[in-house]
């Protein structure tokens, strides 16, 4: 193919958000963008609970590329004004346990509340929050294609080239592949690893629902904020169902719910309805909820797809689930995805500006990748793993809260310097560069996989990991998740209090000074 000069610095395969929001950035700096994908907005994607640790993401993008647009995502009440108001508010993230082939047991539940004086996150309607920051995209000048299927990607000494099914040709400088878990550059450059690192393997399916029921649970396992008003887990062995409330509608109640479940032992789903159906005839308390619920949308299906042993190279990167996937627990693809997009976003100005895109800048985005998805993979398999067990699994869980509440202040704290997370030892970790948490966090999965290995028993491992989280002297007063019996915590103004003026040590305080400046 004969090479011609490049009419676009960067040419990113698939507008979805991680698509959309690195155009963005890219082109609110003068970059040349062009934003390619085969579909149109707005569509349907699943991945709709957002995290504190997405909001503190996308705060940090949005200062560090000066986006204020992405900023409105990362509250409920600006996303329901601002972006649409088919967003809902997660007032709450709850989980419910369950046994299997009869009624659950009581008090196996679990419900974490933001402190009530902080702002809840949304819910993403993804047709809307993905068409938003498309539109964002395009306002500072990425030029679009929809329906352009990207056939072939072809890379020379001065450029790219995007064929697209219909032979039309894009030229670029550099490619970056957010085409999800379909996506095919890296096959087109690596080869996917073959054994699969990955420990954990699990298949899932996911729709929009209606006519979903309230789960109303009698005392003690009624929760100060209601069961629906917040992405709900239905937990139990060997899987998870989802269930999503977005905007309400004219009496209070959400319009649609997004559903979905994620199951291991599953290598592909087959059918999706008997799939759904089999849920519903072994959990009786997920069918009193979901039972009268229809699907309004097609079934989509995923599972786990191995890594590349490449994501970037000369002129390309792959970020996002096209880099691999493993499971859509605690909303990890995508929170791997805006990381991505903040590592790559200031190598890529810096090889536009300089002319330089070979391989070595993008060599840190398939460590990353490679880092973040051992990670996710450790924490999957260790859900999975502790799901066994009602204490164990929310003993793991409070491991995991913990780190995440690390994680976000970290972000916050890096705010415009986001990229000196690059050198955390503990790359992909909630909270990367902290010893004592990764200690926790390994041993912790070491107890799970000496439950499931039969060599210690799940009362022991999870009263080992609660021990393990007092002693690290990391859990901040005002958040007890180091307590077993804890089953809700809403920490109120006073733990607030507590924990702005708490005497952290010395590794955590600056974290906890710049959340109590960021406060005043
Ligand atoms: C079932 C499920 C539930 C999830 N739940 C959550 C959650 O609750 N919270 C959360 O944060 N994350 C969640 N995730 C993850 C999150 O949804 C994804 O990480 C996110 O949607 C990925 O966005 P993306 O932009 O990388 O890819 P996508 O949104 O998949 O966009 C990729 C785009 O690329 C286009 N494309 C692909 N191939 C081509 C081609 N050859 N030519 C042209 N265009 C192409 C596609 O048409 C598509 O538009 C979930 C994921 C799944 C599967």
């Amino acid at each position: 193919m004969q090479s011609t000069a490049a009419t676009f610095d960067v040419a990113i395969l698939g507008n979805g958000l991680v698509g959309s929001t690195l155009a963005a950035v890219l082109a609110r700096r003068g970059a040349r963008v062009a934003l390619i994908s085969e579909d149109t907005h707005p569509r349907y994607t699943p991945g709709e609970i957002a995290t504190p640790y997405t909001a503190a993401l996308l705060r940090m993008l949005a200062e560090r590329y000066d986006v204020p647009e992405l900023a409105a995502l990362a509250t409920a009440k600006r996303a329901r004004t601002e972006v649409s108001a088919h967003l809902g508010t997660a007032q709450a993230s709850s989980f419910v346990y369950h046994r299997g082939g009869g009624p659950r047991a009581p008090r196996e539940v679990f419900q974490l509340a933001p402190p009530r004086v902080l702002p809840a996150p949304p819910t993403l309607y993804r047709q809307d929050t993905d068409a938003y920051v498309f539109h964002t995209a395009c306002r500072y000048g990425a030029t679009s294609y929809q329906q352009a299927k990207v056939a072939e990607v072809v890379t020379d000494a001065d450029g790219v080239t995007v064929v697209r099914a219909d032979g039309r040709t894009i030229r670029a400088r550099f490619v970056v592949d957010t085409g999800g878990r379909g996506a095919r550059l890296i096959d087109l450059f690596h080869t996917r690893e073959q054994p699969s690192r990955l420990r954990h393997r699990s298949a899932g399916i996911a729709t929009h629902m209606v006519r979903v029921g309230s789960l109303d649970l009698a005392p003690p396992d009624r929760p100060p904020v209601p069961w629906g008003a917040g992405p709900l887990h239905h937990v139990f062995r060997g899987g998870y169902v989802w269930v999503v409330p977005f905007g309400p509608g004219r009496d209070g109640t959400p319009l649609v719910w997004s559903v979905g479940a994620s199951l291991t032992g599953v290598e592909a789903v087959g059918e999706p309805a008997e799939l759904w159906a089999g849920l519903l005839d072994r959990f009786p308390d997920i069918r009193a909820q979901l039972g009268a619920a229809r699907s309004v949308q097609p079934w989509a299906t995923f599972e786990s797809a191995p890594l590349g042993d490449g994501c970037a190279g000369d002129r390309w990167c792959a970020i996002g689930e096209a880099a691999g996937f493993v499971d859509p627990l605690m909303s990890r693809p995508l929170l791997r995805g805006l990381e991505a997009v903040g590592f790559l976003g200031g190598r890529l100005l810096d090889a536009i500006r300089t002319g330089d895109f070979g391989a070595r800048r993008f060599q840190f985005m398939t460590e990353f990748a490679q880092r973040a998805m051992d990670a996710d993979d450790r924490l999957v398999h260790a859900f999975f793993g502790a799901s066994v067990d009602y204490g164990l699994w929310r003993a793991f869980l409070a491991v995991w809260e913990l780190g995440s509440f690390y994680g976000r202040l970290t972000v916050e704290h890096a705010g415009r310097e986001f990229e000196r997370l690059e050198t955390a030892k503990y790359l992909g970790l909630p909270f990367p560069g902290h010893e004592g948490y990764h200690e926790l966090f390994e041993r912790a999965c070491a107890d799970i996989d000496d439950v499931t290995a039969g060599r210690t028993s799940a009362q022991a491992a999870a009263g080992r990991i609660h021990a393990g989280l007092r002693a690290t002297g990391l859990v901040p007063p005002g958040l007890p998740l180091a307590d077993p019996s804890l089953r809700f915590l809403h920490p109120g103004p006073a733990d607030l209090v507590r924990l702005l003026r708490w005497d952290a040590p010395d590794e955590v305080r600056p974290l906890i000074t710049a959340m109590r400046r960021s406060r005043r």
